[in-house]
């Protein structure tokens, strides 16, 4: 499961995108998608770096990625400390990233969420933080959380297949060009990885 928040600013036309991933490979396929890592808040945290629990010092998190397939606790080359990756795990607190980045949604022009149950929070609740003015697309195969409950009136779903949702959308854009170049070149970068 992932929600995804795009969150354009109103006068700099910047924007960024909030990550939430449960599932490990989903994580990895979030850094891989081409999104600029300065655009991306990953509520719960990346594998793209990790920690030595001991030293502290921080290392690429690719570096023990051979330890991690093959089962090994990765130690630090510096202390000898376990190392632990970046992730967040149950009982931790969430990244400074993600407290920093949430007043960025008073501030949205539109409110992007895919493919969510809208049940795990503090996410769900990010969907109610943009003003009520803010128009909310909800892209997923069922209607959830305040869509079902409470829906605004400038909410739209788009219902169904996540996929062919987005395709449909990207299309209105006319960027499905863009898309599949995209693909493309970013398919490459999981080649070879655990997929
Ligand atoms: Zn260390």
């Amino acid at each position: 499961m992932w929600l995804s928040c795009f969150v354009p600013e109103p006068a700099g036309g910047s924007w960024s995108w909030w990550g939430l991933a449960s599932a490990h490979p989903v994580a990895s396929r979030t850094s891989a998608s081409g999104i600029p890592a300065s655009k991306l808040v990953e509520a719960h945290g990346s594998f793209a770096s990790a920690t030595c629990t001991v030293c502290r010092r921080s290392f690429p998190g690719e570096d023990f990625r051979a330890d991690v397939m093959a089962d090994r606790v990765p130690c630090c080359p510096v202390c000898t400390g376990v190392v632990k990756p970046d992730i967040v795990f149950f009982g931790e607190p969430l990244p400074a990233r993600f407290l920093l980045h949430v007043a960025d949604f008073s501030l949205a022009d539109l409110l992007l969420i895919l493919g969510t149950s809208l049940e795990v929070e503090p996410f769900a609740s990010l969907s109610e933080a943009v003003p009520k003015s803010v128009p909310r697309l909800l892209i997923n195969r069922d209607l959830v959380g305040p869509f079902a409950y409470s829906p605004r009136s400038t909410d739209v779903a788009q219902l169904g297949d996540v996929v062919q949702s987005v395709e449909r959308l990207v299309d209105l854009l006319g960027w499905t060009q863009e898309l599949q170049d995209l693909i493309q070149r970013e398919t490459g970068k999981l080649d070879g990885q655990d997929r």
